[in-house]
């Protein structure tokens, strides 16, 4: 797949040895169509590579994470998702219901530059979670009439 050599082209330009189980996660996290938490990363990847331990599989998020080549989320209580980096958005949680939307970065493009103008901070978070509530759960009592 294309996209995983780039990421081996970006790991050696680095210096970072290319190993297995980076490569395993990376394409677990491709195939994934969702966010995985660490826990469904693990058992996926027993499946490529047996004897594959948790604390690897955190390790290995960890660090492709500060390698900007997978992106974390916070999603409250203290959970962190993972994702493939690509595609710039940010997340959207009910604190109600749970339910959670994607937003496409272009939506806060205007608000980082705000930043940027008034405090000077060149704002790089790509993967933003905001909590609040969905149109559903802000108007419990029109739920309950239908
Ligand atoms: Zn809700
Ligand atoms: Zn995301």
């Amino acid at each position: 797949m294309s996209e995983n050599l780039q990421c081996t082209d970006t790991l050696h330009s680095r210096g970072f040895r290319v190993t297995p189980q980076r490569m395993v996660i990376l394409r677990i996290l491709q195939e994934a169509d969702t966010h995985l938490n660490p826990t469904e990363v693990y058992q996926r990847a027993q499946h490529a590579m047996p004897g594959l331990t948790e604390a690897t599989v955190y390790r290995t998020l960890a660090f492709l994470t500060d390698q900007g080549m997978v992106l974390a989320a916070h999603i409250g209580s203290g959970q962190l998702v993972y994702e493939i980096a690509g595609h710039a958005h940010h997340h959207l949680i009910c604190r109600a219901c749970g339910y959670t939307l994607e937003i496409e970065h272009e939506l806060l493009a205007e608000l980082y530059r705000l930043f940027k103008v008034s405090t000077g901070y060149q704002i790089d978070s790509l993967h933003t979670t905001f909590f609040g509530l969905c149109p559903e759960c802000q108007a419990p009592e029109l739920n309950n009439v239908a």
